[in-house]
């Protein structure tokens, strides 16, 4: 007997006609009719939460500083041990075969003044793995029954920047700013607010570590009636960032301790530059960060504060460099903008007086442009910025 021909049990067309024909206990779909099914439920949101969920290539580190480097100036050893970090936390995650070995969280530390990049170097990252992503000030944080923020706030936000998508936040990073200001500052109780700092470390322990938290949805203080959202912290990276104002000084007596016995020719004094590569754990602790917290920090990187031809080339070269964005804005009114080199030295000039790092830049810029937005029917259609322009602004 001839073998008979098969259909599509949906569109009734046959398995020559088709791609692929898949075989059911009663008939056979065609992958056309399954592609249709599959708007279908898309259109119906009923893939809402499977198409939502985070489906990345993991790139390998190199590639992950190479993005970084697109974006962010020098800073070689943070971005390097950042990429590594990212790189091995998303690879724990993916881990499918259990077994005995558990690899651990990698949460980050990152030691740098301010306006050097540490928040843009989180930021970078979570977009680059479209990941949420928040930002958190460990200021406003405090410590449970003081005046302030619960530390559970910040899964609040985190939740926010994932849509309310659980899943997905709890696969995002969240950058913990100014770390720093909640170090231990001795004794000095206070009945609103937890002054010494160490109330907010505790609290943020379990967070760090992984934890299933009861998150007010809407963030500020918990209260009885409210409702809560249930997240787990396993899974996310915590990356923190503080200025460490003074750590220098911390750097240089362990050194100098640990030189026992050439004390005194070998010394190394703190106002030298360049002291924070050598930054640990011993040292942050020194600074006021408790071992528990920093137990949960494993990964503590510095930051290069920002020299002249850095602050030059944030300038120009990434690829959201500020010039950059104020040639486009200047674009859209018909001018092309030539900001002169004796002119970008002189903006970088001046930053270095505020002592800001690359924020300074900003805030320069913003105040020669808007003045030349607002006057942008007067300008020519080519213009050039100089030096000697810019120091009658600035
Ligand atoms: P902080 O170290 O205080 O977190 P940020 O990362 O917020 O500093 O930097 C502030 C702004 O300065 C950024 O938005 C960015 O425009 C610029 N900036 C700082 N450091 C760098 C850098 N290394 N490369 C490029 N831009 C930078």
């Amino acid at each position: 007997m001839a073998k008979q021909d098969k259909n599509c049990s949906f569109c009734g067309q046959n398995e020559k006609e088709v791609g692929l024909l898949i075989a059911g206990l009663h008939g056979h779909i065609c992958n056309t009719c399954i592609e249709q099914a599959h708007d279908i439920l898309s259109n119906e949101g009923i893939f809402k939460n499977m198409d939502e969920l985070i489906d990345f290539k993991l790139k390998n580190p190199a590639a992950i500083k190479a993005t970084l480097d697109d974006y962010v100036i020098g800073q070689f050893e943070a971005k390097k041990v950042l990429s590594v970090a990212v790189y091995n936390h998303y690879k724990r995650l993916n881990q499918e075969i259990a077994d005995d070995v558990e690899i651990e969280k990698s949460n980050v530390l990152l030691v740098g003044q301010t306006g050097t990049g540490k928040t843009l170097m989180a930021k970078t990252i979570a977009r680059e793995l479209q990941v949420p992503f928040t930002i958190v000030d460990a200021t406003v944080l405090t410590q449970a029954g003081y005046v302030g923020e619960d530390v559970e706030s910040i899964l609040s936000r985190l939740l926010q920047a994932a849509d309310y998508n659980v899943e997905k936040a709890e696969k995002g990073i969240v950058f913990i700013d100014e770390i720093d200001k909640i170090a231990r500052k001795g004794d000095n109780p206070s009945i609103t607010r937890d002054v010494s700092g160490e109330g907010v470390q505790q609290a943020l322990l379990k967070l760090l570590e992984g934890t299933v938290v009861n998150v007010p949805p809407q963030g500020g203080r918990k209260h009885p009636d409210q409702k809560y959202i249930q997240v787990d912290t396993s899974n996310i990276l915590f990356i923190a960032g503080g200025a460490f104002a003074g750590i220098e000084k911390d750097i240089a007596n362990r050194l100098n301790t640990n030189a026992i016995g050439f004390r005194n020719e070998n010394a190394i004094h703190y106002e030298e530059e360049g002291l924070l590569k050598y930054v640990n754990a011993q040292d942050l602790r020194s600074f006021g960060l408790i071992p528990e917290l920093l137990g949960r920090l494993p990964l503590v990187t510095h930051l290069e504060p920002l020299d002249r031809t850095a602050l030059k080339s944030i300038l120009v070269e990434p690829k959201n460099a500020l010039i950059k964005q104020y040639k486009k804005l200047f674009e859209m009114d018909g001018i092309e903008l030539h900001v002169e080199e004796e002119a970008l030295d002189f903006l970088v000039e001046k930053t270095m007086e505020l002592d800001l790092g690359a924020r300074g830049l900003r805030a320069l810029c913003e105040k020669v442009f808007t003045d030349y937005m607002f006057e942008v029917d007067t300008l020519p259609h080519e213009f050039h910025l100089t030096r000697e322009a810019l120091s009658s602004k600035i």
